[in-house]
Parts: C-alpha cells; structure tokens; sequence
C-alpha cells in the first residue's frame, strides 16, 4: 500500500465516521411554549356605565340615574 492509498483511506475512515454521526445533536429539552397568557379582555364583560352617574344597579336590573357618590340613600332608576 502506498502512502498516499493510506492517507487516502485514512481520509475516507475519518469521513464515514463523520457522516455516521447524526446530523444534528438531540435536543435536551423540548421547546418551551411562551408562558405568557393571553391578554384578557379590556373589562367587555363589565356593564358599561356612564361616567358622572351612580349607576347603582337595582333588583330588576335598571340603573340608578343619580349622579355618581348622590347624597340621597335612596337609588332612582328608570
Ligand atoms: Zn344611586
């Protein structure tokens, strides 16, 4: 065997032994999901209330149509 038939088989052992290596190392860990939640919604569940007013809700569902912070104890709704 000449010296370059072994270099050149030294060369083509180290390439098979690269090329038998996979690609791409495992990932150690899976990747992770951002944790951040999603934003929720800006109070569109709340009952909208006009500003100024008490908006005090009564027992069938009408709003108090006094100023916001009245001073009279009772309610007025309709
Ligand atoms: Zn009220």
């Amino acid at each position: 065997m000449s010296k370059e038939s072994a270099l050149r088989a030294m060369r083509e052992a180290r390439y098979e032994r690269q090329a038998a290596r996979p690609a791409t190392t495992p990932r150690l860990r899976p990747p992770v999901a951002p944790t951040t939640p999603p934003s929720p919604p800006a109070e569109a569940a709340a009952p909208t209330v006009d500003e100024g007013l008490c908006g005090h809700r009564s027992m069938n569902g009408r709003t108090c149509t006094r100023e916001h912070g009245h001073a009279a104890k009772s309610h007025r709704y309709g």
